[in-house]
């Protein structure tokens, strides 16, 4: 469980629809754009949702 997750804000339209799913690893941030402030901050199952839900797919896992 020591995957991290990391969001390309270039590409974030800042829907909020990953914070709305995974609130604990999510959030916004001043320029209105995602990013994760804590990989571990919800179960990988629902990270992955919050993953396949995002619109323009610029949340990914990274080693
Ligand atoms: S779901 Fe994707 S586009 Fe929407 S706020 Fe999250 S990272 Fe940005």
């Amino acid at each position: 469980m020591s995957k991290k997750v990391w969001v390309d804000k270039e590409q974030c339209i800042g829907c909020e629809l990953c914070v709305n799913t995974c609130p604990g690893v999510f959030r916004l941030d001043a320029d209105g754009k995602s990013e994760c402030y804590d990989s571990t901050g919800d179960s990988e199952e629902n990270i992955q949702t919050a993953i396949d839900m995002c619109p323009v797919s610029c949340i990914q896992w990274q080693d």
